[in-house]
């Protein structure tokens, strides 16, 4: 019987709604073909949610998301909502979300494709064996320490990490890098930061239960510069919520397209996957945007929550042949390329997925018959 599962999945406004129907086409796909089923519930978020109850996330819509065993998320934003108070905005929803699903992991993949090597702002010889994945602490640190505040004579922010909160985090860490090259990087600023102190001896402490991980440690400042020299270096790079924030969009563009970078966002019980890009509004409603974001952030959904790594794998491995093939949207497009839009990249993602499908049983029915 069909192993499934409950998603929710939350279109959002521009690009994000056009991006979510690439997912929702490759789930139905990935069900059709493999021993899965999804059940799908679409809720608007953001500015959908804004015109459609005025508010841009409610709780039935929250309520939707602890029942799911994995959220997709569009993106959300545009000009016509710009206008509105802080706390009605759009984007308001995304730190709801967060709040509200306990989603105190950020995991950032930054992965550059053999075809799309000469995207990067780097030199080639630089980006190529580029592969590591930052996971950035969500909900602590300075972006929420209190007190905070500023007068006309002094600004002032609080940072600060308690033991779980480190412990927790680290573990995430360490428990990727088991699934991958074995390796962390901890990045901090020890020198100079008690709280940094603090966080190097936790994740060390957290370390000795991972005999099977090496662990490093590394100031943020030559992290940044680490990154642009050799990011090939890198595994997994573990670090709290400022340093992440700033480390995961350096390394976001050494990969070269924001068309292209999927994200995790993750917790004790819930689990959010989406693209690192917002809601265009410059492309919005052209069909020319770049689905492979979307496409790979289902394929971290399928390994990481749902836990069919083997169907991941080969989704991931799908985005790989189709851009072999030589299949591009504008952004990703050198100049005089033929371009295609979002429907068609999607399809031909899909087509390589089944001929991956067809190698793999062909492969298993011969060694059956060895
Ligand atoms: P953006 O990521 O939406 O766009 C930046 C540039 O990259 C644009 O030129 C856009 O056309 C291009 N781009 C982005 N994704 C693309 C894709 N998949 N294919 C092809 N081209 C792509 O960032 P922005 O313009 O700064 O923000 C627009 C709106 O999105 C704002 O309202 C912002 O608040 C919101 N936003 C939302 C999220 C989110 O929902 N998680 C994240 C970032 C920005």
């Amino acid at each position: 019987m069909a192993q499934a599962f409950r998603i929710t999945a939350l279109p959002g406004d521009g690009i994000g709604a056009e991006v979510m129907e690439a997912a929702l086409a490759v789930l139905e796909h990935v069900g059709a073909s493999a021993t899965v089923a999804f059940e799908v519930t679409t809720r608007p978020i953001g500015g959908a949610a804004i015109e459609a109850h005025g508010r841009p996330i409610d709780e039935a819509t929250l309520e939707v998301c602890r029942a799911a065993d994995a959220i997709l998320l569009g993106a959300v934003g545009g000009p016509q909502w710009d206008r509105l108070p802080t706390e009605s905005r759009p984007e308001r929803a995304l730190l709801r979300l967060r709040e509200a699903l306990g989603l105190f992991t950020n995991l950032r993949p930054a992965k550059v494709y053999a075809a799309l090597v000469q995207a990067s702002s780097l030199k080639e010889e630089v980006v190529a064996d580029t592969d590591l994945v930052v996971v950035r602490e969500l909900t602590g640190g300075i972006y929420f320490g209190q007190p905070r505040g500023y007068d006309d004579q002094r600004g002032w922010n609080t940072l600060v990490y308690t033991r779980n909160e480190v412990e927790r985090i680290a573990r995430v860490a360490m428990e990727l890098a088991l699934k991958r090259r074995g390796k962390v990087t901890s990045v901090h600023k020890a020198n100079v930061l008690e709280s940094s102190q603090f966080w190097r001896d936790v994740v060390h402490q957290v370390a000795e239960e991972y005999p099977g991980v090496t662990l490093d440690d590394m100031y943020v400042d030559n992290a940044a510069m680490q990154l642009v020299r050799q990011p090939g270096q890198f595994d997994v790079i573990l670090t709290q919520n400022m340093f992440g924030d700033i480390l995961s969009d350096v390394a976001a563009m050494i990969t070269g397209s924001l068309g292209m970078l999927p994200s995790a966002s993750l917790g004790d019980k819930h689990a959010l996957y989406e693209p690192v890009h917002g809601s265009a509004p410059d492309i919005a409603g052209q069909g020319q945007a770049n689905p492979l974001a979307m496409i790979a952030s289902v394929a971290m959904m399928l390994t990481i929550s749902l836990e069919r790594p083997e169907l991941g794998a080969r989704l991931e491995q799908a985005i790989e042949q189709t851009l072999a093939a030589g299949y591009r949207t504008a952004d990703i497009a050198a100049s005089g390329a033929q371009v295609i839009g979002t429907d068609e990249m999607t399809r031909q993602v899909l087509e390589s997925y089944d001929r991956i499908n067809a190698a793999t049983e062909s492969h298993q029915e011969a060694i059956k018959e060895d």
